[in-house]
């Protein structure tokens, strides 16, 4: 048995119809069709394509393709026309990139389109499937800037959850967290911790002479000369009210003590404001533990040992520096006089 030379031979449907089917298959196609001959001229279209690119039949058929393409792209199009020729299989055109149709009246539209090489009396031609896509692309688009919305929000969220919103610095959430990572890689490192707890002194009389927004004030100036004091890879965070907090990583006490007098006169040298600030501080160290993992209550424990210290720094006249001693009373390290 031969194999079928046409369609209706093997299809009882299409023999039933004739040929007429297979032309009223093409002609009412919910895509445009059209079918393009070796030299880029139009030889068939069907009815979508009137109403898709706004031309009449007529006006299309004998017409190079590239009337259907927006100027700037026709000669790439020529050029990829030309090498489709040579390709013997039905793929889809610029998968990678977004296609643009023109229509007659000028205006440019997003379009899929498929390309399937096909004989004909002889001839090779190219049938060209091509979906209007405006408004798939246009549901895409909403989404892409719905999702970027959503980033934007998420990063925003993600701020304010880590950031306190009057000085930008770390919050205590983020504090803690922050922190509790320092605490680990010290441990593995056999590396010390350094809390440093600073409070500014007689802060509530800055309020109550020169006004809330004017305390507002000090406390950024204040948040900002430690930002730019401290080290880059120290912690820095508001602890709360006019209490600020650092945690610094492979310091000494004596190092840590430092550390804290250049805090204390950073914040002593701020310039223009309404009247001068000071602020104590109270320093501990923890040591490297000899455990296997870090004591979960590690972090408490040296927040609890820097409050004695900044306590003792208070109750000896405040603008100065205390290191926690574990042995007895705080040993004051630096002494210096109250502004
Ligand atoms: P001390 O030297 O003993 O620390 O005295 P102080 O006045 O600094 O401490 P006190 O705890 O008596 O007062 C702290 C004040 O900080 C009271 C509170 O109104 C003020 N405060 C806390 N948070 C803010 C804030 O966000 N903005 C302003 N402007 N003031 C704040
Ligand atoms: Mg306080
Ligand atoms: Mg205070």
């Amino acid at each position: 048995m031969s194999a079928p030379l046409n369609p209706s031979e093997s299809d009882p449907l299409a023999a039933a119809a004739g040929e007429g089917l297979y032309q009223r298959i093409f002609e009412f196609a919910p895509d445009a069709l059209l079918v393009v001959d070796a030299e880029g001229h139009i030889t068939l279209a069907n009815a979508h394509s009137e109403t898709l690119f706004g031309y009449t039949r007529s006006e299309l058929l004998g017409q190079a393709i590239e009337k259907l393409v927006p100027a700037r792209f026709a000669t790439h199009h020529a050029q990829h026309r030309a090498h489709f020729k040579t390709s013997a299989h039905s793929r889809q055109m610029g998968a990678a990139t977004e296609l643009c149709a023109l229509h007659k009246s000028g205006h440019e539209f997003p379009v899929d389109i498929m390309l399937s090489p096909m004989q004909a009396d002889g001839q090779g031609l190219t049938l060209c499937v091509v979906r209007d896509i405006t408004e798939r692309k246009a549901a895409q688009d909403a989404l892409e800037r719905q999702t970027e919305e959503l980033r934007r929000l998420h990063a925003e969220l993600e701020l304010l959850a880590n950031h306190d919103g009057l000085t930008g610095l770390f919050n205590w959430r983020a504090f803690y967290e922050h922190t509790g990572q320092m605490l680990k890689i010290a441990h593995r490192r056999r590396e010390n911790v350094t809390l440093l707890l600073l409070d500014l002194d007689h802060f509530k009389s800055i309020n109550d002479r020169f006004g809330h927004p004017e305390g507002d004030r000090v406390l950024q100036a204040v948040a900002a000369a430690l930002r730019e004091t401290a080290r880059d890879n120290d912690i820095v965070a508001r602890h709360g009210g006019e209490e600020f907090v650092v945690a610094a990583l492979g310091l000494s006490a004596e190092e840590g003590l430092v550390a804290a007098e250049r805090l204390r006169a950073a914040v002593a040298a701020i310039e223009n404001l309404k009247r001068p600030i000071t602020v104590s501080v109270g320093v501990a160290t923890l040591p490297p533990q000899p455990n296997k993992h870090v004591d979960p209550r590690a972090l408490a424990e040296l927040l609890d040992q820097a409050d004695q210290a900044l306590y003792v720094a208070k109750n000896n006249g405040r603008n100065q520096v205390w290191h926690y001693d574990p042995l007895g009373p705080p040993a004051q390290a630096h002494q210096t006089p109250a502004a």
